[in-house]
C-alpha cells in the first residue's frame, strides 16, 4: 500500500532529507532536523504523490488518506499534550506547502488552524493571555478566509482601520483583547456576508479546507509563472505540511526570525539574519515591520539602534548558534533557517540550503574547501554556472560622478540603470519595447514576479534583506535595493519622492545592489574581472573539464575580453561584422553592386588590407591559440544602402548614378534571404570574395608568425554547406590561395579548412562532407532554424506562447532542442567521425554558452564549445560539471 503520510517530532521521523521528491524540501528537512534531535514542533507531511493523485483524479484524495491523517494528528496531539478541536486544551496547527525546491511566497500557508468560538477561550485560558488568543483567532479568520475561502484580505484590513479610527488609535498594538474579540466577530460576519455561509467552526472542515487550498495553490497563476521561470516541471506537485503551532507572538520573551548560517549576499562566514520580538513568522517575510538584526556586529555595521537578538536574548541566541554549527556540519552547506522562540524556548521551523548570490556561492564553496567540509569537486558542482552571469555584470565606476538620492539595504548585488516604473505590468510592457527599467514598489508581492523578471533592477521602500523582493531578486540575479525607508512611492501620481526631490515615471535612476545606493540619472559602470574566489573555482573547473572553451569574437576588443575570461581560442570569427566598420561599408557596397568581376575585384582590393589588419590584431592577441575564421555568410542585401544619401556616396565612389545602383539593388532582393543567396553559395558564385578573404587570412598569419615567432594555425571555415561538392570546390580555391601567398612570402604555415554543420542535410551527409573537412563546427542557430523550420528573426512572436503552453520546455534558440536539433548534432558527429576518426568537432551557435547545452555537447563527444566572451566562464564551469556528473 502506498504511504501517503509521514510523521516527525520528538527526536524521530519517518522521512529523511534525501526524500525531497516525495516529501518536498520543507517536509524532508523537518524530518531530518527532528531525527538530528533538534527542537522541531511535531507534525505530518502529506506527500507530493497525493498532489499528483489529486490532479489526476478530478481533485479527489486517495481513500485511505483521511484515516492516515487522523492517525498522524493523534500522534501530534500526544506529543503536544493537547487535542485538536478541544474546547479546553486545543491543539493548533499550521498548514503549509512545500515543493521539491523552494518557491518563496508562491503558494499558500494557513496558521493558527483549529481555532473557533470555543477553542479560542481554551487558548486564552491556557496561555493566560486573552489578547493573544483573540489576536490569533482574528488572524486565523483573516488568513483562512483569504487563502481558503477566497475573501480578499483588504475587507479585513478595512474593518481594522475603521475600528482604530473609532477608537482614535494608530497602531495594532494599541488594540486590546476586547477590540480583537469584537473584530473577530466582525470578520466572521464579513466572511458570511461575502460567501453566504458561516465561517467554518468544525476543525476537521478547517483542516481539509486548508489542505485542499495548498494543493490548489500549485495551479495558481503566480506559481505557474514561477515554475516557468525556474524550469520546475508541473508534474512535481507540492507536499503539505501540518505542524503543531508554536507562537512567536506570546509577548516579549517570544520572537520569530529567519537566519542564514553565512551571509547570503557576500558569503562571509558570519551568522546573518533578522528577527522580530512578539511576532508571527509571516510578519518577517512579508516586510510589513522592518526587522532587527540577529547579531550585534550586523547591527553595528548597519548603524541600527534596535537591539540585536544576540543582545536581547543572549541565551536563546547561543542555542541558535549551536544549531547553526550542527546543521552546517550535517548538511555541509550554508543553511537558510526559520525559527520561533516561544516563551524563551527555541523551535526550528525550517532549514534548507540557502539561496545565495553568485559571489556568495563562490566564496562559500571556496571557503568550505579550505575548512575541510567539502572537496574541490563538490565545490565545482556547488556553483550554478548560469548564476555566474551576475558577476559578469557591470559594477558602478567608483570615479563616476553620482547624484545620491537615498540609501536602502543592499539586497542583491549588481548595478543597474533604467527608467522608473511603478507596476509590474509597466515593467513588463516597457521591457518588451526594449527599454531598461527599474521597478519601484512600496514592497513587492509574489504577484509582481513577472515585472521583477523584466526589470533591470528592483527598488522597494519597505522590507528587509529577507523580504520577498530581496529573496526573489537574489534568486534571479537582479540587482535590488530594498527597504529604502526615506522614499515615498506615490503610485497614483507615479512619482518617487525623497526629501523634497521628485523622480517621475520614465526618468532614469541607478541602483547599486551591492551598497544599497540609489542615484538620480544613469551612472557609468565598470566591466567585471575574474579574480579571487572566482579565479580559484575556475582553476578547479579547468582541472576536471574535458571540453575546451573557445569564444565567438570578431573584434580585438572582444577577443581580449574573452582571453581575460579564459577562452582557449576563437571558435567563430564572423568576418561580416568587420565589413560594417568605418568607411569600409562603401567599399563593400561597391563590391556588391559592381556589374562585373573587374569592378568587384577593384572594391575587394580596397578591403584586403583592412581585413588583413583585423586578422593580424586577432592572431596577436590569441598568441598561437586556434582561431577559426568564417568566410562571408549573410545575404548580400544586408549590406546594401537604404537611404538616398547612402546610394549617392556609393555612386560617387563607383563613378555611376544612384538610380542605376538602386535598380541593381532591387535585383538583389530576395523573398526568403535566410534560405537564399548566402553562405558558401556566395563563395561558389562570386569566387573573388572568398579569395580576398583567404588571402587576407594567410598574409596576416604569415606576418604574425614572422613578427612574433608564435605558431599561427588559422582554421578557415566555410558556412552553410549542404553538399560535399560545395566544400570540395571552395576548399580547392582556399588551398590554391594558400600556395600563392606562401610562394610570394617565402613562408609556409599549417592551416585547416573546415565547415559549419548548420543544415540538416549537412548533418545527415556528414560522412561525405568530412572527406573535404579538417573540422566541423555545429552552427546550431541556423541548424535550429532549418531543422524546426522556424525563423531565427521572427519566431520570437510566437515562441513565447509555445513555451508557456509547454510545447517547448524552453526556447530552442536559447537551449538546444536535444531531441530534434541535438539528434542532428549527434548524427553529424558520428557520421563525420566515421569518415575521419580524429575530426575536430565544436559548436559555435548561441547554445555554446548555455549550461544545459554545454552538458549536451560534452555527452555528444564534441571537442569544444564556443560562446560569447562574457559567457566563457559559465561554459568553463558547465563543462566541468558535465564531466564530474559524468
Ligand atoms: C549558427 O548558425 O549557429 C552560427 C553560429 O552562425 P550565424 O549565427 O552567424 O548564422
Ligand atoms: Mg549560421
Amino acid at each position: 500500500m502506498t504511504k501517503w503520510v509521514y510523521t516527525f517530532g520528538d527526536g524521530a521521523a519517518e522521512g529523511r532529507a534525501d526524500m525531497k521528491n516525495l516529501l518536498g524540501g520543507k517536509g524532508a528537512n523537518l524530518a531530518e532536523m527532528a531525527s538530528l534531535g533538534l527542537p522541531v514542533p511535531p507534525g505530518l507531511t502529506i506527500t507530493t504523490e497525493v498532489c499528483t493523485y489529486y490532479y489526476d483524479n478530478g481533485q479527489k484524495y486517495p481513500e485511505s488518506l483521511k484515516a492516515d491523517v487522523d492517525a498522524a494528528v493523534e500522534k501530534i496531539e500526544k506529543s503536544v499534550g493537547a487535542k485538536f478541536g478541544d474546547a479546553k486544551n486545543p491543539l493548533l496547527v499550521s498548514v503549509r506547502s512545500g515543493a521539491r525546491v523552494s518557491m518563496p511566497g508562491m503558494m499558500d500557508t494557513v496558521l493558527n488552524l483549529g481555532l473557533n468560538d470555543q477553542t479560542v477561550e481554551g487558548l486564552a485560558a491556557m496561555s493566560g493571555n486573552e489578547r493573544f488568543a483573540w489576536d490569533s483567532y482574528r488572524r486565523f479568520i483573516q488568513m483562512y478566509s483569504d487563502v481558503v475561502l477566497g475573501v480578499d484580505h483588504y475587507h479585513f484590513e478595512e474593518l481594522i482601520e475603521m475600528h482604530k479610527e473609532d477608537k482614535g488609535v494608530d497602531l495594532d498594538t494599541d488594540l486590546t483583547a476586547e477590540d480583537w474579540k469584537l473584530l473577530a466577530g466582525q470578520f466572521k460576519a464579513k466572511t458570511e456576508e461575502e460567501l453566504g455561509r458561516p465561517f467554518p467552526q468544525d476543525v476537521q472542515e478547517q483542516l481539509w479546507g486548508a489542505i485542499s487550498a495548498v494543493f490548489g495553490s500549485w495551479q495558481i497563476e503566480r506559481a505557474k509563472v514561477y515554475r516557468r521561470l525556474n524550469n520546475i516541471p508541473e508534474s512535481w506537485g507540492t507536499a503539505v505540511n501540518v505542524q503543531a503551532m508554536v507562537f512567536g507572538n506570546m509577548g516579549d520573551t517570544s520572537a520569530t526570525g529567519v537566519a542564514f548560517t553565512r551571509d547570503p549576499s557576500t558569503g562571509e562566514n558570519e551568522y546573518y539574519g533578522e528577527y522580530l520580538i512578539n511576532a508571527q513568522g509571516e510578519d518577517v517575510v512579508a516586510g510589513i515591520r522592518t526587522p532587527q538584526n540577529l547579531t550585534k556586529r550586523a547591527r553595528e555595521a548597519a548603524g541600527a539602534t534596535a537591539p540585536s537578538m544576540e543582545e536581547s536574548m543572549p541565551e536563546v541566541f547561543g542555542q541558535l548558534a549551536d544549531v547553526f554549527v550542527k546543521l552546517e556540519r550535517h548538511y555541509k552547506d550554508m543553511q537558510d533557517i526559520e525559527f520561533t522562540v516561544q516563551h524563551g524556548k527555541l523551535w526550528m521551523l525550517q532549514t534548507r540550503n540557502g539561496k545565495r548570490t553568485a559571489k556568495a556561492a563562490l566564496k562559500i564553496a571556496v571557503d568550505m574547501v579550505a575548512e575541510g567540509l567539502i572537496d574541490e569537486k563538490t565545490a565545482v558542482l556547488r556553483v550554478e554556472p548560469a548564476a555566474l552571469d551576475q558577476l559578469l555584470h557591470p559594477t558602478l565606476d567608483p570615479d563616476a560622478p553620482r547624484d545620491l538620492l537615498t540609501r536602502g539595504l543592499p539586497a542583491s548585488p549588481g548595478a543597474a540603470s533604467g527608467a522608473v516604473v511603478f507596476t509590474a505590468d509597466d515593467a513588463e510592457a516597457w521591457a518588451k519595447d526594449g527599454r531598461d527599467v527599474i521597478l519601484c514598489r512600496l514592497e513587492t508581492s509574489p504577484e509582481d514576479i513577472h515585472g521583477m523578471h523584466a526589470a533591470k533592477g528592483i527598488l522597494t521602500a519597505r522590507g528587509g534583506m529577507t523580504s520577498h523582493a530581496a529573496v526573489v531578486a537574489r534568486g534571479m540575479g537582479r540587482p535590488c535595493v530594498s527597504g529604502a525607508g526615506q522614499l515615498r512611492i506615490d503610485a497614483k501620481t507615479e512619482t518617487l519622492v525623497c526629501m523634497g526631490r521628485e523622480v517621475k515615471k520614465g526618468e532614469k535612476i541607478t541602483i547599486d545592489g551591492a551598497t544599497g545606493e540609489v542615484m538620480v540619472g544613469a551612472v557609468k559602470t565598470l566591466q567585471p574581472e575574474l579574480a579571487g574566489d572566482f579565479a580559484s573555482l575556475m582553476v578547479w573547473a579547468d582541472k576536471y573539464r574535458k571540453l575546451r572553451v573557445r569564444t565567438n569574437a570578431d573584434t580585438p576588443g572582444d577577443t581580449q575580453t574573452a582571453r581575460d575570461f579564459g577562452a582557449e581560442g576563437i571558435g567563430l570569427c564572423r568576418t561580416e561584422h568587420m565589413f560594417f566598420e568605418g568607411d569600409r561599408i562603401v567599399a563593400v557596397r561597391e563590391m556588391i553592386l559592381a556589374e562585373a568581376v573587374d569592378g568587384r575585384k577593384r572594391a575587394l582590393a580596397q578591403l584586403l588590407p583592412m581585413q588583413r589588419g583585423d586578422f593580424v590584431a586577432i592572431f596577436k592577441i590569441m598568441r598561437g591559440l586556434p582561431v577559426t575564421i568564417r568566410l562571408l555568410d549573410p545575404p548580400l542585401h544586408e549590406f546594401l544602402p537604404r537611404e538616398d544619401d547612402e546610394f549617392e556616396d556609393v555612386a560617387k565612389a563607383m563613378g555611376t548614378t544612384a538610380d542605376l545602383l538602386k535598380r541593381r539593388a532591387a535585383e538583389l532582393h530576395e523573398f526568403n534571404p535566410m534560405l537564399g543567396h548566402r553562405g558558401c553559395r556566395l563563395g561558389i558564385t562570386y569566387p573573388e570574395i572568398y579569395e580576398m578573404q583567404a588571402r587576407a587570412i594567410f598574409e596576416a598569419a604569415v606576418e604574425v608568425e614572422k613578427e612574433t615567432g608564435d605558431t599561427v594555425v588559422p582554421e578557415i571555415m566555410i558556412p552553410l554547406v549542404a553538399t560535399e561538392k560545395e566544400l570540395a570546390i571552395l576548399r580547392a580555391r582556399v588551398e590554391a590561395m594558400a600556395e600563392e601567398v606562401f610562394a610570394e612570402k617565402g613562408h609556409t604555415l599549417t592551416y585547416m579548412v573546415g565547415t559549419m554543420i548548420e543544415l540538416p542535410r549537412a548533418a545527415i551527409c556528414a560522412d561525405q562532407i568530412a572527406n573535404s573537412a579538417d573540422f566541423f563546427s555545429f552552427g546550431t542557430n541556423d541548424l535550429t532554424q532549418t531543422a524546426i523550420g522556424i525563423s531565427r528573426d521572427d519566431a520570437g512572436r510566437f515562441l513565447e506562447e509555445y513555451v508557456r503552453k509547454d510545447i517547448f520546455a524552453i526556447d530552442p534558440f536559447v537551449s538546444i532542442d536535444q531531441d530534434g536539433v541535438g539528434a542532428l548534432v549527434k548524427l553529424g558527429a558520428e557520421r563525420g567521425r566515421s569518415t575521419k576518426p580524429n575530426l575536430k568537432l565544436g559548436i559555435c551557435g548561441e547554445h555554446g554558452g548555455d549550461p544545459a547545452s554545454v552538458e549536451f555537447c560534452h555527452g555528444a563527444g564534441l571537442d569544444y564549445v564556443s560562446c560569447s566572451p562574457y559567457r566563457v566562464p559559465i561554459a568553463r564551469l558547465a563543462a566541468a560539471q558535465a564531466a564530474l556528473k559524468g
